[in-house]
């Protein structure tokens, strides 16, 4: 039995115990079924979110007004969520109004997609109304019911389709397919935060290549919060995405291969946080440096000039075994890895040269940081000083 679902199900079992009804619903299934790596069990229950609170002695009160109740249970924490459905949604943010219900079925019918729609009780039998099962054997995504009133009410679920898809390697049921097309433009209507998730989510999925060709097909790509496209066709779909080993070769990836005239205002269109915007800003700037002298690498630090290669040979597709290998011992042949392993501060070199501190004392910092590092220098404390008794302005 998978580790995470038998820790879980002391919770569930404590509250079919007072009377109530409990089943794992939602990702935490779909994962089970598809052997993927479970990131946390979200529990559904007839109980109310005031009995959840009764019953157990540890629980975090995170969403009380959409029937959620965190239960903490051997430091673990599981999302407790009455049965519910909810009305039209009227912001395209949140729906409207909650109610809470007494039927599993009614709960689960709410849910996007049929592989999100199953559950499982304590004896882990599973509850699949929809066909879920039958479509995660057939690698089919379709929403539970008209996919046309699904993306109306919420048109975030045309990002997470598309996520899913990549992510998991899916093709999508035709009507499903149809109503993304028609439905697309409803996305200028989410929040760009909600669709930046998913769709970072999208490029870690090891189908982002096609699936960006796919949303460009559908012209999901005109209705994001910047609109993409690509530089040259099929660029996004050549790219080796697989290769990427952080978000911020992914944003980087996406500023290279599209058609962007303002890096920073596309990035800020996305409002992805401020230490995102720099890293990539880094990167991109790493980017444009053809041969890595040992001042670049000192400058931009190793990982970054890592990421550019690995970037570079994503769009070449080659490999960069070589090329990383000569930059990490290029890099080890730099003395020092910032201006704190100088022996010498700006203290000593006003005491040895007896001038009054002024410009003159950075240009010499600058000027000695770059003769170490170039090996023109050696860092031992009396070379150090005889060169700065010579230093001329
Ligand atoms: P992840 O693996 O990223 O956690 P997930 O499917 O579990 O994917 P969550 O956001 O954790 O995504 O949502 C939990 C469950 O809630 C989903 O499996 C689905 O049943 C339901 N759900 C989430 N978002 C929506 C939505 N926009 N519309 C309908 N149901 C949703
Ligand atoms: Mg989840």
């Amino acid at each position: 039995m998978n580790e995470m679902f038998k820790n879980a199900l002391p919770v569930l079992k404590r509250l079919e115990d007072e009377g109530y009804r409990a089943y794992f619903v939602g990702g935490c299934v779909r994962d089970l079924l598809l052997d993927r790596p479970i990131k946390d069990i979200d529990i559904a229950s007839s109980a109310r979110p005031k009995d959840v609170q009764e019953i157990f002695p540890k629980t975090i009160p995170v969403g009380i007004e959409h029937g959620t109740v965190i239960v903490r249970h051997e430091s673990v924490s599981y999302e407790v969520t009455t049965f519910r459905k909810e009305d039209e949604y009227k912001d395209y943010r949140r729906p409207s109004k909650v109610w809470f219900v007494d039927d599993l079925k009614e709960d689960l019918s709410r849910r996007d997609f049929t592989f999100n729609a199953m559950a499982m009780d304590i004896s882990f039998q599973l509850i699949d109304h929809f066909g879920g099962r039958d479509d995660l054997e057939r690698k089919q995504i379709r929403t539970v019911g008209d996919p046309n009133l699904r993306f109306s009410e919420d048109p975030l679920r045309i990002m997470r389709a598309c996520r899913f898809m990549s992510v998991f390697n899916m093709a999508i049921e035709r009507k499903t397919e149809q109503a993304i097309k028609e439905k697309a433009c409803l996305l200028s209507r989410i929040s760009t935060e909600r669709i930046a998730i998913e769709f970072i989510k999208l490029l870690q999925g090891e189908q982002a290549g096609s699936v960006l060709k796919f949303m460009q097909e559908r012209s999901v790509l005109n209705h994001l919060p910047t609109k993409l496209q690509e530089k040259q066709s099929d660029l996004y779909k050549d790219f080796d995405w697989n290769a990427l080993e952080s978000d911020e070769q992914r944003w980087t990836a996406i500023l290279l291969l599209s058609d962007v005239s303002d890096d920073r205002a596309f990035l800020k269109s996305w409002k992805l946080p401020n230490h995102m915007i720099k890293k990539v800003e880094k990167l991109m700037s790493a980017y444009g440096i053809i041969s890595w002298r040992k001042m670049d690498l000192y400058r931009c630090g190793l990982e970054t000039a890592i990421s550019s290669i690995t970037l570079k040979s994503a769009i070449e597709k080659k490999d960069n075994a070589e090329e990383i290998a000569q930059l990490k011992q290029r890099y080890r042949e730099i003395p020092i890895k910032s201006r704190k392993d100088i022996p010498l501060d700006g203290q000593d070199i006003i005491e040895i040269t007896q001038r009054e501190p002024g410009i003159w004392l950075g240009k010499l910092l600058e000027e000695m940081e770059k003769k170490i590092v170039e090996g023109e220098l050696a860092l031992n404390s009396t070379a150090l000083q005889d060169w700065v008794k010579r230093w001329e302005p």
